[in-house]
């Protein structure tokens, strides 16, 4: 039985902002610093506050 520590495959963590006033939400590749209700920057709609309200990683699917 062989077991690879090593090659262990990193899945790509997501960031999901959202606008505190028109909720416009977007998806961004995560960052280092990024945690949940940190201030993300300006919204591109309206010029609210974006905050972070999610962040997730897809795992790959393994048999
Ligand atoms: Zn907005």
């Amino acid at each position: 039985m062989k077991r690879s520590y090593n090659k262990e495959v990193k899945a790509p963590v997501y960031t999901i902002e959202e606008c505190t006033q028109c909720g416009l939400k977007s998806k961004r590749f995560f960052q280092d610093g990024d945690y949940v209700y940190r201030r993300s920057g300006k919204c591109g709609k309206c010029n609210g506050t974006m905050i972070i309200t999610y962040i997730y990683t897809e795992k790959p699917i393994t048999e």
